[in-house]
């Protein structure tokens, strides 16, 4: 006879390991299926953690976890092609427990969180592709997998399978994600000795700095690059929406290449070794391109219902927190005996009221504008970097002057009401 769990959790990423983490934690009997050769062998980020939805999860897991370096800078750079305009936060605050969040290596990482749900009695299948649902009478009752015998059965599936979810597709939860709603990144893990980490960019023991780099990064396209620091290797990615990608007939590893050899960037990387080379695909679609997320004995979290607030690269803690908000849901639905699609659809309000739909909503229209007027990148961030150096070079003309000249060079009348109109148009998308 087929084996039967009460829940099968498809995908051991962020998502899928806190539900099952969370189902375990209260005895439930849930099978979690991964078809990497362990969790986190095939999984991509940039590597930032961010503290308090895992701390929700495990309280002061960052004592036990593989965490990199805890950050406490952040800087935003907005680049031309000699020149960057960077702000910053730094905080020691964020250096001392419970700080804010960790730059991590999910290769290490996710193994390690998956170990955790293991401990709490989840069964973990590593090396297993999960190869469709299987329904009856337009309910999910199990999955077929790859393994000889491989259909299992259970009273709920969780879709934690990553951004393709090529199980939601099958039930007709989502089309094909349209070009305009995926980014493409690809990013390198650069071996750095730690000593030269920490001078070079001004950081004590521990700590740990992340760059988050705009405009001439991804040639306008709507995206960004980073630089992260790890222990001792940094996090050197791009990633850029398809649309823009293909509209200008680029490569993504074409980019990363320019980024590496920039005359900005290029003396942070200095003297690095190439360690790993990834590539992955983020859903940046927001709230307008979430699919349907809950059908009758199915629940889809993380990336597969496309959690990813692009604007403040969260997707790790909005993938845990909708894995957890679905076991919360599954383990009412328990009690009650019922997993129709009507008493999980608890798990799809919850998320809409909760940080992740709040957030994916401010932010609806954000991606699609700013994709569709790439001048905001193209145009502005070169504008804002040549007024800068205008202002910043002292060579004998009088400041009022060096203003003149910059409110000349911004263009004629209709190109500065475009510009005003613009960023009012930005603010509205961003408020
Ligand atoms: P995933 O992490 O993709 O996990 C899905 C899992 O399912 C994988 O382990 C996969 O192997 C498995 N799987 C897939 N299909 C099957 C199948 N059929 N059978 C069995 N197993 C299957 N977020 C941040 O918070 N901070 C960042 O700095 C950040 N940077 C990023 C940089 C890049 C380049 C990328 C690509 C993403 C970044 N993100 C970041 C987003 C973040 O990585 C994701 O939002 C998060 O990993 C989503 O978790 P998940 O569990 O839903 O999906």
């Amino acid at each position: 006879m087929a084996e039967k769990f009460d829940v099968i959790v498809v995908g051991a990423g962020p998502a899928g390991t806190s539900c099952a983490y969370t189902l375990a934690k209260a005895g439930v009997n849930v099978l979690l299926i991964e078809r990497g050769e362990y969790p986190g062998s095939k999984n991509v980020m940039g590597g930032v953690l961010y503290r308090k939805t895992m701390e929700d999860i495990i309280p002061g897991f960052y004592k036990d976890a593989p965490v990199e370096r805890p950050i406490v800078e952040q800087r935003f750079m907005m680049l031309d092609k000699e020149s960057a305009v960077t702000f910053s936060y730094k905080g020691m605050e964020w250096g001392q427990e419970p700080y804010n969040n960790f730059t991590v290596l999910r290769a290490k990482f996710d193994q390690w969180f998956a170990e955790k749900a293991v401990q709490q009695g989840a069964l973990l299948v590593n090396e297993t592709v999960v190869l469709e649902c299987i329904t009856q009478d337009g309910r999910v009752v199990g999955v077929r997998t790859d393994r000889p015998d491989g259909d299992l059965y259970a009273d709920v599936v969780v879709l934690a399978d990553g951004v393709n979810s090529l199980l939601a597709k099958s039930l007709g939860f989502h089309k094909e994600f349209r070009p305009d709603e995926v980014a493409l990144a690809v990013m390198e893990v650069l071996k750095l000795d730690r000593k030269i980490i920490e001078d070079r960019f001004s950081l004590e023991g521990d700590q740990g700095c992340t760059f988050e780099i705009f405009g001439d990064s991804t040639h306008g396209i709507l995206g960004t690059a980073w630089l992260y620091t790890n222990k001792d290797s940094l996090n050197i990615g791009v990633g850029a929406m398809l649309s823009g990608l293909i509209k200008r007939k680029l490569k993504p590893y074409e980019l990363l290449e320019y980024v590496k050899t920039h005359p900005i960037l290029r003396p942070y990387i200095q003297g690095s070794e190439q360690q790993e080379y990834l590539a992955h695909l983020i859903p940046e679609g927001g709230y307008r391109s979430m699919p349907k997320v809950v059908g009758d004995g199915v629940i889809v979290v993380g990336d597969a219902a496309q959690l990813v607030n692009a604007i403040h690269r969260e997707g790790s803690n909005m993938a845990m927190a909708s894995g957890v908000l679905a076991a919360e849901t599954i383990l009412e639905a328990k009690e009650a005996g019922d997993y129709s699609a009507a008493r999980l659809d608890k798990y799809r309000a919850r998320l809409l009221d909760g940080f992740v739909g709040q957030d994916l909503k401010k932010y609806k229209d954000a991606t699609h504008h700013f994709e569709k007027y790439p001048h905001y990148f193209e145009k502005y961030i070169p504008l804002m970097n040549r007024a800068a150096g205008e202002l910043f070079t002292v060579d004998g003309t009088s400041k009022r002057e060096k203003q003149r000249k910059i409110w000349q060079g911004i263009g004629t009348a209709g190109e500065k009401f475009k510009i005003a109109q613009d960023l009012f148009k930005a603010w509205r998308v961003m408020k």
